[in-house]
């Protein structure tokens, strides 16, 4: 048996050519959707966004609880949505 064969193919095929599928996965787009318990949706299309949407919901809506809000619990609330 010739060396180097072991039954695991190389990941990346001779000629130095990208190991990518040539058809490409189509993209998943997410949004991320936080309830407010007043009855507001907010949605943004990314983690950050959706902080930056709610905090400043909170501090329009709700400057008494803006405060007691961080990042985590804004992403604890928020539910990550698959578009379309
Ligand atoms: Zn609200």
């Amino acid at each position: 048996m010739p060396a180097g064969i072991d039954g695991r193919r190389p990941i990346r095929e001779p000629g130095g050519v990208d190991p990518e599928p040539s058809v490409e996965p189509p993209v998943r787009e997410y949004e991320y959707v936080l309830q407010c318990p007043c009855g507001t949706t907010l949605r943004a299309p990314t983690e950050d966004e959706i902080v930056e949407v709610s905090f400043a919901h909170l501090r329009a809506e709700h400057p008494d609880l803006a405060p007691t809000y961080g990042r985590e619990h804004v992403l604890f609330m928020a539910v990550r949505l698959l578009k379309g």
